[in-house]
């Protein structure tokens, strides 16, 4: 009997293809609507003149439409293949396009979109991505990344990073993921210190046939190296959008924008990408309007996630975004829903209060409390049925 017929109705769907590496610039990955490339914007900044160019470039060589990934990087989508040469060099004028791909792939920092210029968050991060842009012999699995969290509230702690350089009780610490024991450092000593924690996770076994994370590699129990010692995480904090002290936060429906939309943001200010699908407009208070953009925290739009789905995602079962934009008012303020085009819940890899994961076009088994692939508490509902009586997601069985 084969793995398909074997399959009973309630079985969660069929694991999902996993690349284990990130797109990048140089290195671009096919989607269904053309190339996806991924702009690593130097310190997760844009200044009015890149992103309006970038904007341009997406409008002439791609589908015009960019995605915020949750790493704060920039994808820009339905780029023609012919025309990728093309944009690179656009792109390496605009200051966006590293050296080589090896070069690309290290530089995978993120930081506190809320830093300063000359703050410790600033600094070590400038002093990071210079090192790892240099350190060719380090290699890294694809998703192996930094976080750059040093300013007075922590931010990215629901974001996954592998090395975390942030704020301990005590003063500035380096942390591997997984663990709440940091090495404590300076910000002139924090560079090296992150390379030597990325060189013992590789000497460490943690990446065998290239592929690992630092949490699964503390998770195995190993003995950190000397120096990491007990310390009190502090609990995260998550912005919402509107207004903040670093300026105007504008929250983007399922992470993505249109070019034209991305220019009118930047005619106000530069951006700074941030890993919460928002744009941060540097030094704004008020007086942006944009239909593109979402600035009231109530906005039911914001209840709703869902990946790219149907046709964009040459995986997706389904389509998915149409159905979360639909059932976005039927959902409880104090809830959260994800639309899933397969089981492996890219737009939300963590449990939802509710999810529906797609099992075939417009059919999508309803898991709650719960992730992508989990067992499913009702199966098989179609879209139309649920657009009709949104409470199926609600109600009991
Ligand atoms: S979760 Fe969505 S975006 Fe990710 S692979 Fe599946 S269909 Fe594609």
């Amino acid at each position: 009997m084969t793995a398909a017929a074997s399959k009973k109705p309630g079985d969660p769907p069929a694991d999902p293809k996993v690349y284990g590496w990130c797109p990048g610039a140089l290195r671009p990955m096919m989607s269904g609507d053309g190339l996806v490339v991924r702009v690593r914007a130097p310190l997760g900044r844009l200044s009015q003149e890149q992103a309006q160019s970038v904007a341009r470039l997406s409008q002439k060589h791609g589908n015009g439409l960019l995605d915020l990934s949750a790493r704060a990087n920039l994808q820009m989508r339905g780029i023609r293949e012919q025309a990728h040469r093309r944009l690179i060099d656009g792109l390496r004028e605009l200051g966006l396009v590293d050296d080589d791909i090896g070069a690309e792939a290290r530089r995978n920092v993120l930081l506190t979109p809320f830093w300063t210029p000359d703050d410790d968050t600033h600094r070590i991060a400038q002093d990071l991505c210079q090192r790892l842009t240099q350190a060719s012999d380090l290699t890294l699995p694809g998703k192996f990344g930094f976080a750059v969290d040093c300013g007075p509230l922590p931010l990215l702690q629901d974001t996954a990073a592998d090395i975390r350089i942030e704020r301990g009780s005590e003063g500035l610490i380096l942390r591997a993921d997984g663990t709440d024991k940091g090495l404590p450092i300076t910000s002139a000593t924090a560079a090296d210190a992150a390379l030597d924690l990325a060189r013992w996770f590789l000497k460490s076994g943690g990446a065998p046939s290239g592929r690992g994370r630092m949490k699964a590699l503390i998770a195995s129990g190993i003995t950190l190296p000397r120096g990491h010692v007990a310390g009190a995480l502090r609990a995260g904090f998550r912005p919402a959008p509107g207004p903040v002290p670093a300026g105007l936060l504008a929250a983007l429906e399922f992470g993505q924008i249109d070019a034209e939309s991305f220019a009118q943001l930047a005619a106000h200010a530069p951006l700074r990408l941030t890993p919460w699908r928002m744009l941060l407009l540097e030094g704004v208070s008020t007086g942006v309007t944009c239909s593109g953009a979402i600035f009231d925290p109530a906005d039911p739009r914001l209840r709703v996630t869902a990946c790219t789905g149907a046709p964009g995602c040459p995986q997706a079962l389904s389509p998915t975004r149409q159905l979360a934009r639909d059932l976005a008012h039927s959902i409880p303020a104090d809830s959260k829903l994800h639309v899933s085009g397969c089981a492996k819940g890219c737009a939300h890899p963590g449990p939802a209060p509710l999810t529906l994961t797609a099992t075939a076009r417009n059919r999508f088994n309803l898991i709650r409390n719960g992730k992508a692939a989990d067992r499913p508490v009702k199966t098989d509902l179609n879209a139309f049925a649920l657009r009709q009586t949104p409470d199926l997601l609600t109600a009991k069985d």
